[in-house]
Protein backbone atom coordinates (compact mmCIF):
# COMPACT_ATOMS: atom_id res chain seq x y z
CA UNK A 1 0.00 0.00 0.00
CA UNK A 2 1.21 3.34 -1.07
CA UNK A 3 1.90 5.64 1.96
CA UNK A 4 -0.34 9.10 1.17
CA UNK A 5 -1.18 12.16 3.09
CA UNK A 6 -4.76 13.02 2.99
CA UNK A 7 -5.73 16.96 4.36
CA UNK A 8 -8.27 17.02 8.17
CA UNK A 9 -10.09 19.48 9.63
CA UNK A 10 -11.66 19.52 13.13
CA UNK A 11 -14.39 21.31 13.03
CA UNK A 12 -15.71 24.36 14.85
CA UNK A 13 -17.61 21.88 16.92
CA UNK A 14 -14.69 20.32 18.34
CA UNK A 15 -12.73 22.91 19.21
CA UNK A 16 -15.57 24.86 21.33
CA UNK A 17 -16.53 21.30 22.86
CA UNK A 18 -12.77 20.73 23.69
CA UNK A 19 -12.49 17.44 21.76
CA UNK A 20 -9.84 18.07 19.20
CA UNK A 21 -7.37 15.94 21.60
CA UNK A 22 -9.91 12.65 21.96
CA UNK A 23 -10.43 12.95 18.10
CA UNK A 24 -6.82 13.15 17.69
CA UNK A 25 -6.17 9.44 19.58
CA UNK A 26 -8.49 8.23 17.43
CA UNK A 27 -6.55 9.08 14.07
CA UNK A 28 -3.46 8.33 15.89
CA UNK A 29 -4.88 4.70 16.99
CA UNK A 30 -5.94 4.15 13.53
CA UNK A 31 -2.45 4.45 12.07
CA UNK A 32 -2.51 7.82 10.75
CA UNK A 33 0.04 10.14 11.70
CA UNK A 34 -0.60 13.97 12.40
CA UNK A 35 2.34 15.81 10.18
CA UNK A 36 0.89 18.97 10.21
CA UNK A 37 -1.28 20.68 12.36
CA UNK A 38 -2.87 24.67 13.21
CA UNK A 39 -5.79 26.62 14.78
CA UNK A 40 -6.77 28.73 12.86
CA UNK A 41 -9.38 31.03 12.47
CA UNK A 42 -11.14 30.23 8.93
CA UNK A 43 -12.48 33.91 7.39
CA UNK A 44 -16.00 33.70 5.01
CA UNK A 45 -13.42 33.85 2.07
CA UNK A 46 -11.67 30.58 2.98
CA UNK A 47 -14.59 28.48 3.80
CA UNK A 48 -16.42 29.48 1.03
CA UNK A 49 -13.75 28.93 -1.48
CA UNK A 50 -12.80 25.00 0.52
CA UNK A 51 -16.47 24.08 0.12
CA UNK A 52 -16.90 25.87 -3.65
CA UNK A 53 -17.87 21.84 -4.74
CA UNK A 54 -21.14 22.73 -2.81
CA UNK A 55 -21.79 26.29 -3.44
CA UNK A 56 -25.29 25.32 -4.80
CA UNK A 57 -26.29 23.28 -2.36
CA UNK A 58 -29.43 24.39 -0.05
CA UNK A 59 -26.56 23.59 3.04
CA UNK A 60 -23.91 26.11 1.80
CA UNK A 61 -24.84 29.36 3.47
CA UNK A 62 -24.93 27.36 6.80
CA UNK A 63 -21.97 25.60 5.87
CA UNK A 64 -19.91 28.46 5.81
CA UNK A 65 -21.44 30.06 8.91
CA UNK A 66 -20.69 27.11 10.88
CA UNK A 67 -17.17 26.69 9.21
CA UNK A 68 -16.44 30.24 10.52
CA UNK A 69 -18.27 30.55 13.80
CA UNK A 70 -14.77 29.23 15.70
CA UNK A 71 -11.24 27.99 15.20
CA UNK A 72 -10.63 24.89 13.70
CA UNK A 73 -7.74 22.54 13.50
CA UNK A 74 -6.09 21.98 10.19
CA UNK A 75 -4.01 19.35 9.73
CA UNK A 76 -2.26 16.73 7.20
CA UNK A 77 -2.25 13.03 7.66
CA UNK A 78 -0.11 10.58 6.89
CA UNK A 79 0.11 6.72 6.61
CA UNK A 80 -0.67 3.67 4.52
CA UNK A 81 -3.87 4.75 2.16
CA UNK A 82 -4.35 7.87 4.04
CA UNK A 83 -7.52 9.11 2.24
CA UNK A 84 -9.79 6.11 2.26
CA UNK A 85 -8.48 5.17 5.52
CA UNK A 86 -9.22 8.40 7.14
CA UNK A 87 -12.52 8.13 4.99
CA UNK A 88 -13.28 5.22 6.96
CA UNK A 89 -12.15 6.70 9.98
CA UNK A 90 -14.49 9.73 9.89
CA UNK A 91 -17.51 7.31 8.99
CA UNK A 92 -20.91 8.74 7.15
CA UNK A 93 -21.18 12.33 6.56
CA UNK A 94 -24.52 12.01 9.03
CA UNK A 95 -23.31 11.15 12.24
CA UNK A 96 -26.94 8.80 12.25
CA UNK A 97 -25.99 6.72 9.41
CA UNK A 98 -21.76 6.30 10.88
CA UNK A 99 -20.68 2.74 12.02
CA UNK A 100 -19.76 2.50 15.78
CA UNK A 101 -16.16 3.11 16.65
CA UNK A 102 -15.98 6.24 13.91
CA UNK A 103 -15.63 9.98 14.68
CA UNK A 104 -18.68 11.16 13.73
CA UNK A 105 -20.61 8.25 15.31
CA UNK A 106 -18.53 8.80 18.62
CA UNK A 107 -18.95 12.36 18.80
CA UNK A 108 -20.95 14.37 16.24
CA UNK A 109 -24.36 15.80 16.80
CA UNK A 110 -25.74 16.50 13.59
CA UNK A 111 -24.78 16.22 9.73
CA UNK A 112 -24.05 19.72 9.67
CA UNK A 113 -21.76 19.95 12.91
CA UNK A 114 -19.80 16.66 12.18
CA UNK A 115 -16.65 17.42 13.68
CA UNK A 116 -14.09 16.59 11.12
CA UNK A 117 -13.19 16.94 7.21
CA UNK A 118 -11.69 14.71 5.38
CA UNK A 119 -10.35 14.67 1.93
CA UNK A 120 -12.23 12.56 -0.66
CA UNK A 121 -9.72 12.14 -3.59
CA UNK A 122 -6.04 12.18 -3.89
CA UNK A 123 -6.52 15.23 -6.30
CA UNK A 124 -8.71 16.99 -3.51
CA UNK A 125 -6.30 16.34 -0.80
CA UNK A 126 -3.36 17.81 -3.05
CA UNK A 127 -5.66 20.98 -3.65
CA UNK A 128 -6.95 21.29 0.07
CA UNK A 129 -3.16 20.45 1.87
CA UNK A 130 -1.94 23.51 -0.59
CA UNK A 131 -4.83 25.84 -0.04
CA UNK A 132 -3.89 25.83 4.12
CA UNK A 133 0.08 24.69 4.69
CA UNK A 134 3.31 25.68 2.69
CA UNK A 135 5.27 23.27 1.70
CA UNK A 136 7.99 23.96 3.94
CA UNK A 137 6.07 22.98 6.93
CA UNK A 138 5.21 20.06 5.76
CA UNK A 139 8.58 18.57 4.71
CA UNK A 140 9.39 15.14 5.48
P1 LIG B 1 -18.29 14.85 3.76
O1 LIG B 1 -17.80 15.89 4.74
O2 LIG B 1 -18.62 13.55 4.44
O3 LIG B 1 -17.39 14.69 2.57
P2 LIG B 1 -20.09 16.30 1.97
O4 LIG B 1 -18.90 16.58 1.12
O5 LIG B 1 -21.29 15.70 1.32
O6 LIG B 1 -19.72 15.37 3.22
O7 LIG B 1 -20.58 17.66 2.65
C1 LIG B 1 -19.65 18.58 3.15
C2 LIG B 1 -20.12 19.07 4.51
O8 LIG B 1 -21.32 19.81 4.34
C3 LIG B 1 -20.48 17.97 5.51
O9 LIG B 1 -19.36 17.43 6.18
C4 LIG B 1 -21.40 18.71 6.45
O10 LIG B 1 -20.66 19.54 7.37
C5 LIG B 1 -22.16 19.62 5.49
N1 LIG B 1 -23.41 18.98 5.05
C6 LIG B 1 -23.54 17.95 4.18
N2 LIG B 1 -24.83 17.61 4.01
C7 LIG B 1 -25.55 18.46 4.79
C8 LIG B 1 -26.93 18.63 5.06
N3 LIG B 1 -27.85 17.85 4.50
N4 LIG B 1 -27.31 19.62 5.93
C9 LIG B 1 -26.38 20.41 6.52
N5 LIG B 1 -25.06 20.31 6.31
C10 LIG B 1 -24.64 19.34 5.46
MG1 LIG C 1 -16.93 15.94 0.99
Amino acid sequence: MATERTFSILKPDATKRNITGAVNAVIEKAGLRIVGQRRIQMSKAQAEKFYEVHSARPFFGELVEFMTSGPVVVQVLEGDNAIAKYREVMGATNPAQAAEGTIRKTFSESVGENTVHGSDSAENAKLEIAQFFQDSDIAA
